[in-house]
């Protein structure tokens, strides 16, 4: 799937549609004491036993997602491409 670089888009803080640069979104790394792992190992302290895992189900593959930076005000904003694909995205060069 390819994507160009470039695109008009409506931009919130502008008020209208301007032209945005297309980036490509990278999953930022899990932080150290997020509300999650606090929550788990509170559930696995002491006497409790163990805690099942929960099983979730498989997703068919995800969804697509990529950053647009307006290029007036430098204000970014996320958005996704069409629904869950397997297909990886590419920008257009
Ligand atoms: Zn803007």
């Amino acid at each position: 799937m390819k994507i160009e670089k470039e695109l008009m888009a409506y931009c919130a803080n502008c008020n209208k549609h301007t032209k945005h640069t297309v980036k490509l979104y990278a999953k930022k790394p899990e932080r150290w004491m997020n509300v999650g792992r606090r929550r788990h190992e509170r559930a696995i302290k002491g006497f409790v036993g163990s805690v099942e895992p929960k099983i979730h189900p498989k997703k068919l593959g995800k969804k697509q997602k990529v950053i647009l930076q307006c290029q007036v005000c430098k204000k970014s904003s996320e958005r996704v491409i069409g629904d869950r694909t397997k297909k990886k995205l590419e920008i257009k060069h």
